[in-house]
């Protein structure tokens, strides 16, 4: 058949892009469309008056060994975009119910006194459970893991006895890195991922702005044979004899020999497919898969530089969310201090800030992936009340405030194509099911089409679980194409 590409990869954000540059690495004839102006897609950051940062909080790990800088060397994209992790990455700070603060630095696993906070409960016998399950963690083999995809991480860890103020900061972070209930996340995923974390350390930047790799990657990709094309949204993938032939673009088709989607199983099957192309147990299964929350929050403008700490997970032992919590948080009922994710990216990158006068401090918590849930309003008002409470500095020196909500998130990324889904912060969620050996298969059922990004083929947080995707379909689509 004669074609236009070898490959069309619709989406550019960290799994569209790495999956693209990686098969022009290969040789193949790509083109990357995105319907954004940039690429990065939820990652992506954001260029205005002589500043960047991020449309929320956003911080990679592990900090370094990650697939991410894997991404960067097999690109030969030396320091265009250099990993940063200063030395002071972030703080962990647990509010007991006195409204006391204990902050303890970033680390995933709290096994030692300087490593969990310094607060009179934690004696010899806690930092004990903790080791103990700090090297359950290093020492469990792929099999073991793969054995723990359907028991849950929080029940896992309940087994080491780890007590009231390690178990909320574990549980805090099991919620930040996988934005999903942590009575559900598989102990398989979790375990991986937290000991990339402890092993590799947290807190990742990348010079520049978070999104960096994804904006080489697609310029790797027009500098070796194939295309990129911003501000281009893909209306359909065309289907031809049962196998995926192309896409249309403003009603002119596009042919390729294969077609790799980076726009969310469901909005692919679902839309720019359509559900007629597949069987119907298939469409059954993506149809009910369950979307990660949303992360909402606000974008500050500070006329001063008050906050001295590049990211800050501040939790008390009621801001952690399983299901319940969650479900009761939707009805209204929420803790006094939500779990608050804050981030200042010229506290990484200096050159990120405009001048030394000012910064831009993000702040977000966990919601609802609902477009049209009542959650994300009150969600943001809590942000709010919760960074004035924890930098009342900050008071008389914001110039502007921008909220981010989920429908912000489902722009940046993927359409809302089934109640309930679409403004969700990672993708489908990492929960017991969808996860391990249960997770959708990067291969659709139908020839010539795959998925890429957060809903198949990768583990880990977030971007790096993009990534690691991007590697994965790389690997899959060159050998079918060979
Ligand atoms: C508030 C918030 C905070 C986060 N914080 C972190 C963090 O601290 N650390 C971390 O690692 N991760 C974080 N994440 C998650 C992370 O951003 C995502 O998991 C990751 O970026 C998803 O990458 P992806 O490749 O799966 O897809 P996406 O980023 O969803 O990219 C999909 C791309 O496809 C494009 N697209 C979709 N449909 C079409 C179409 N029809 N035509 C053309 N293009 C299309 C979109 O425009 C988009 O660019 C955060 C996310 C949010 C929302």
């Amino acid at each position: 058949m004669d074609v236009a590409f070898d490959v069309i990869v619709v989406g550019a954000g960290y799994g569209g892009a790495s999956c693209a540059a990686l098969l022009a690495e290969r040789g193949r004839r790509v083109l990357v469309v995105d319907k954004n102006p940039q690429p990065g897609g939820k990652a992506m950051s954001l260029r205005r008056a002589g500043s960047t940062y991020e449309m929320w909080p956003i911080v990679g790990g592990p900090a370094t060994g990650s697939r991410i800088e894997e991404l960067m060397a097999v690109l030969g994209a030396g320091d265009g975009a250099a990993m940063v992790t200063p030395e002071r990455t972030g703080e962990l700070r647990f509010i007991d119910s006195d409204g006391s603060v204990f902050a303890t630095p970033l680390g995933a696993l709290p096994t030692s006194a300087t490593a969990a906070p310094d607060h009179p409960e934690i004696g010899q016998d806690e930092l004990g459970s903790a080791f103990e399950m700090a090297i359950a963690m290093v020492e469990a083999t792929d099999d073991q893991l793969a054995a723990l995809d359907t028991t849950d991480i929080a029940s896992w860890m309940a087994g080491f006895g780890i007590g009231r103020v390690l178990n909320a900061h574990q549980m805090a972070v099991l919620n930040l890195l996988f934005v999903a209930p942590v009575d559900r996340i598989p102990a398989s995923e979790a375990i991986r991922t937290l000991r990339d974390f402890s092993m590799k350390g947290a807190g990742r930047y990348h010079a520049g702005g978070y999104a960096r790799p994804a904006e080489v990657a697609v310029d790797y990709v027009a500098a070796h044979g194939g295309e990129y094309r911003p501000r281009t949204k893909v209306d359909r993938i065309a289907v031809e004899g049962g196998r995926a032939t192309g896409v249309v673009i403003d009603g002119e088709l596009v042919t390729a020999r294969a077609v790799v989607s980076n726009a969310g199983i469901q909005p692919t099957v679902l839309a720019l497919v359509g559900a007629e192309h597949f069987p119907d147990d298939y469409v059954g299964r993506v149809s009910t898969l369950e979307p990660s929350w949303s992360f909402v929050g606000a974008r500050y403008f500070l006329d001063a530089p008050v906050i001295d700490v590049p990211m800050v997970v501040q939790f008390s032992d009621e801001s952690w969310w399983d299901d319940e919590r969650f479900r009761a948080a939707e009805t209204g009922r929420w803790p006094d201090h939500p779990l608050l994710f804050t981030v200042v990216p010229s506290l990484y990158d200096a050159s990120l800030a405009p001048d030394t006068d000012h910064q831009v401090v993000l702040a977000g918590t966990m919601s609802s992936p609902d477009l049209s849930s009542p959650m994300g309003a009150e969600a943001i008002r809590r942000v709010d009340d919760e960074m004035r409470w924890t930098w009342p500095g900050i008071e008389g020196h914001i110039v502007k405030r921008e909220v981010f909500t989920a429908a912000n998130v489902s722009a940046a990324s993927r359409a809302s194509v089934v109640p309930g889904q679409g403004g969700e912060c990672i993708g489908i969620a990492q929960v017991i099911g969808q996860c391990g050996s249960s997770k959708p298969a990067v291969a659709a059922p139908l020839e010539g089409l795959y998925f890429v990004g957060c809903d198949a083929g990768g583990y880990g947080c977030g971007t790096h679980q993009a990534v690691e995707s991007g590697f994965t379909v790389a690997d899959l689509v060159d050998a079918a194409l060979a």
